[in-house]
């Protein structure tokens, strides 16, 4: 039974308006859905004459489809989206450069960079024109279920409480809900940065994503308009603090260095920003009424720029099973519904930390052995078409 109509009582709350939350809550209303969103603080407007967001995601084309079917990607598109149609990456030790292209696995790109700004503000805005309510200014506290009643109180920063079935948490990593339910995770803390900048480059990017793993970390260089490439390089956190505070020349000649002059001279066009790096994933991704998705189900290490594309794949998984529910005249996924969706995504997202974290280790290795298999690796790579298309397919999600 739908509750449309009651503004303290829905199908379903989601808890965090990211990218993730917004996704999910505008999905479930468009498959008729009573939704409330609970979100602190409303995200800044996106605007083309502002320098651009820092924070940039590859998206792949699993996530551009998804995007597609909630009717944000072509105001995404039409504003500042940058194709990328190849990637190379290369090793600092040993191994040739390997290069990835759309063609070989008969796609014409390979994803798109899209500040995390503008999604947020495309997503927002279909939020206000939707059925969604939206409780901004607020933070959710607690979960109080009553199961003989099967009734869930959501509990806010504001003393007020919500009822409804099920409670969505996208809070991101440190998800607070999920700590009050005492959901555990498992990871680590890799005690590194990624720093984040936008460069001009004297060389075209040519619409290719830019990789190369260096004994300290993954430095990245990835395609953005008028001739910038968005950076993100992960270094020890001391280093990361010492290259952020160093004068723009200097910086500029360390990050030519590291990146092997493959794009020439570099201009340092943005400020400086670094982010802490855990891997994280949760022990559970639903209990009772609380479905997690989104980094607070999972946080893994930037070198394969999938963080929120693993997101979005929960909240596709998600809506696949909301589609299911709706079509046996249930108002919300059923017990079954829910374990299904804990174990597809939590395999999929438990994978997906543990192989990043295994290059991560691979590549900080000061032995000579994982030197050596990398080099193995790339040369593999850099021969077998077949395993580069593995690549792409698994890249494209
Ligand atoms: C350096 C770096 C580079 C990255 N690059 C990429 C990339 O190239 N590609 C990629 O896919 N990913 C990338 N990521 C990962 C990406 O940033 C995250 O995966 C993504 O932001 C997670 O989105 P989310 O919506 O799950 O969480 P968040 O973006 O953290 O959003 C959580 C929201 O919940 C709200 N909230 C929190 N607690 C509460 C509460 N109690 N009540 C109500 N609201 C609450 C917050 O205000 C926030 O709006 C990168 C990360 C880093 C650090």
């Amino acid at each position: 039974m739908s509750r449309r109509g009651r503004a303290d009582i829905s199908d379903v709350v989601v808890v965090g308006g990211g990218i993730v939350g917004a996704a999910a809550a505008l999905g479930m209303a468009k498959q008729g859905m009573s939704v409330q969103l609970v979100e602190p603080r409303r995200p800044e407007p996106w605007d083309a004459e502002r320098a651009p967001d820092l924070r940039v995601y590859a998206i792949s084309p699993a996530s551009q489809a998804l995007l597609e079917r909630l009717d944000v990607w072509s105001p995404i598109q039409s504003r500042r989206a940058q194709a990328y149609r190849h990637m190379e990456v290369w090793d600092a030790v040993a191994g040739r450069p390997v290069r990835l292209s759309a063609h070989e696995s008969g796609r014409d790109v390979l994803g798109h960079i899209v500040e995390s700004r503008l999604l947020l503000d495309v997503l927002w805005s279909a939020l206000q024109a939707s059925s969604v309510r939206l409780r901004v200014g607020i933070s959710a506290e607690g979960i109080d279920t009553d199961n003989a009643a099967r009734q869930t109180r959501l509990l806010l920063s504001d003393g007020t409480t919500l009822s409804t079935q099920l409670v969505v948490s996208a809070e991101g990593a440190n998800s607070p809900l999920r700590r009050a339910q005492g959901i555990g995770t498992q990871g680590r803390d890799y005690a590194q940065q990624g720093v984040v900048c936008f460069v001009q480059t004297e060389l075209a990017h040519a619409e290719t994503a830019w990789q190369r793993f260096l004994s300290t970390g993954p430095l990245a260089f990835l395609p953005f308009g008028d001739g910038q490439c968005s950076i993100v390089w992960t270094l020890p956190a001391p280093e990361a603090t010492r290259v952020c505070a160093m004068p723009a020349e200097a910086f500029e000649t360390a990050l030519e260095r590291a990146f092997d002059a493959r794009l020439g001279r570099l201009r340092l066009c943005s400020e400086r920003v670094g982010f802490a790096l855990r891997m994280q994933v949760a022990e559970q991704m639903v209990d009772g009424p609380l479905v997690l998705m989104g980094d607070a189900a999972h946080a893994v290490h930037p070198l394969a720029g999938q963080g929120v594309n693993l997101g979005l794949a929960d909240v596709a998984e998600w809506l696949e099973c909301v589609r299911h529910a709706l079509s046996q005249q249930l108002a919300v996924p059923s017990p079954r519904g829910l374990a299904r969706y804990a174990r597809r995504r939590r395999s999929e997202s438990w994978w997906a930390a543990h192989t990043y974290d295994a290059i991560e280790r691979v590549y900080t290795a000061p032995q000579i052995l994982p030197s050596l298999l990398r080099g193995q690796a790339f040369s593999l790579l850099a021969t077998s078409a077949r395993l580069r298309r593995w690549v792409v397919e698994h890249a494209s999600g």
